[in-house]
């Protein structure tokens, strides 16, 4: 690939996209620009961009300006079974995907984390760590800030701390990061990805190019993951609350690294076993990357978390309410009740991604559920898992917020309503961000 002469076709044209083509024309690249979906948004942004020197591609005339593409660009919304991956495969071009192109033209170390849920969380507590040891690090990926975005201010003094969806995945080849962290693996995305097995292939993905000189973070306690072991060549190292393995795991309250005590796991800001595993993963890449220990403990100490992940919101009448619209598949919502301390009320729907509830609504059986309200467009597939495990505590409502209202009907002083919806929000929001401002708004409202 050489970006004096190939010429690139992007397709996809937010936020990835968009970085995408502004580097390649940065770097003098012929870029064509195209996206299946016409909003003001993605208009505007196509429109920004051939004022830059990028050509319009329109979706429905592709194959006439496919033999004079060299590389497809795909941001990851686009799927690679897309009609237009499909016809560039058909006429032998190059596809990548917007984080392969930052992977070439980049010099950084990095670390890559990738898994169903705790992704972002670990992330930041990396880059809270990397910050407390004053090492330049970014962060970057699914996280929100495009790759190719950070290529200028990305050297080779300065680690990458890259956050990688089943999506981008799909189109990564060559991608070789310094560490990689799987966090977990549990159902999600099937819609996209059809299979589970297919899935678990895509988040194998990270660990294909590593060498013996890199690293393989593993969650000892997944089985799906400690079993990635086999699939890489890079030095191993495990993570586990469980188990004594070789890497970072839990002893009498301590957090361990291979024998010797980082912190006790009880002075943690954050709640939650989930989040005791994503500082687990923590102390195994920053003790890889040598850093001090009084970093480590300092900066996970102090981690307060982020936004919309069991985010107290506030107390009305002895009711604690949470905003866990994050929470967008099943696992991440039993991790969730299993931090509550309190009985609680559960607002659960949405979109559907092709998950089986049953598990969720076994564990709303055994956890503290008073109530589970159901709503959104896969409330009635969710009303036949609670049937069928006989889990009776539940009610309906057709959107969000007249779930919110009845939740708050239903909570008694001293439980707690907790928004953790095991769905994605598009039925009725434009992201999970859009669902967690809404339910912090109407709950605002409660007196
Ligand atoms: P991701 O970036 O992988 O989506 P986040 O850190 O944004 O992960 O968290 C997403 C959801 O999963 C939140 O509801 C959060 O509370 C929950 N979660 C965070 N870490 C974990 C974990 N290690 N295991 C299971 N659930 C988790």
């Amino acid at each position: 690939m050489y970006l004096g002469t190939d010429v690139f076709l992007i397709v996809g044209i937010s936020r990835s996209g968009i970085a995408a083509t502004e580097f390649l024309l940065s770097q003098g690249a012929k870029c064509y620009v195209c996206d299946e979906l016409s909003s003001d948004g993605i208009d505007a942004s196509i429109a920004a961009l051939c004022q830059k020197g990028a050509i319009k591609a329109e979706a429905s005339k592709i194959n006439e300006i496919m033999p004079f593409i060299d590389v497809v660009v795909l941001s990851p919304g686009v799927p690679i079974d897309n009609s237009i991956p499909i016809s560039a495969k058909r006429a032998g071009k190059r596809i990548i995907g917007e984080m392969e192109l930052g992977y070439l033209y980049s010099v950084c170390p990095i670390v890559a984390v990738t898994g169903t849920n705790g992704k972002t969380t670990t992330c930041s507590m990396i880059a809270d760590v990397l910050q407390k040891a004053e090492i330049k690090h970014k962060l970057a990926g699914n996280i929100g800030i495009p790759f190719t975005s950070e290529i200028s201010s990305l050297d080779a003094h300065t680690v990458a701390v890259t956050e990688v969806s089943s999506f981008q995945l799909e189109t990564l080849c060559s991608f070789t990061p310094h560490i990689a962290v799987v966090t977990n693996v549990s159902e999600d995305h099937l819609v996209r990805h059809y299979t589970m097995q297919n899935y678990i292939f895509l988040k194998s993905k990270i660990l294909a190019n590593l060498r013996e000189s890199e690293f393989a973070v593993l969650n000892y306690d997944d089985y799906v993951v400690r079993g990635f072991a086999e699939k890489t060549k890079g030095k191993i190292i495990y993570f586990s609350a469980k188990e004594k393995v070789d890497g970072a795991y839990v002893e009498d309250d301590m957090i361990m690294w291979r024998g010797d005590a980082v912190m006790d796991k009880r002075l943690m800001t954050l709640g939650g076993e989930h989040n005791l595993y994503n500082a687990l993963a923590t102390v195994a890449v920053c003790k890889a990357l040598k850093i001090p220990d009084t970093a480590i403990a300092e900066a996970i100490i102090e981690f307060k978390g982020i936004k919309h992940r069991i985010e107290f919101i506030k107390s009305v009448g002895g009711v604690d309410f949470y905003n866990d619209s994050k929470a967008t598949n099943v696992d991440s919502t039993v991790k969730a009740l299993r931090s509550m301390t309190k009985p609680t009320v559960l607002l659960l729907g949405g979109k559907d991604k092709g998950q089986s509830f049953d598990e969720l609504f076994e564990a709303c059986k055994q956890l503290n559920v008073v109530k589970a309200v159901l709503f959104g467009e896969t409330r009635y597939k969710m009303l036949k898992s609670a049937e069928k495990v006989q889990f009776e505590n539940y009610c309906v409502a057709s959107n969000m917020e007249s779930a919110v209202k009845l939740a708050y009907c239903e909570a008694r002083s001293g439980q707690s309503v907790l928004l953790s919806p095991a769905c994605a929000s598009f039925d009725e929001f434009s992201g999970y961000e859009e669902r967690g401002a809404k339910f912090a708004e109407i709950v605002g409202n409660f007196t």
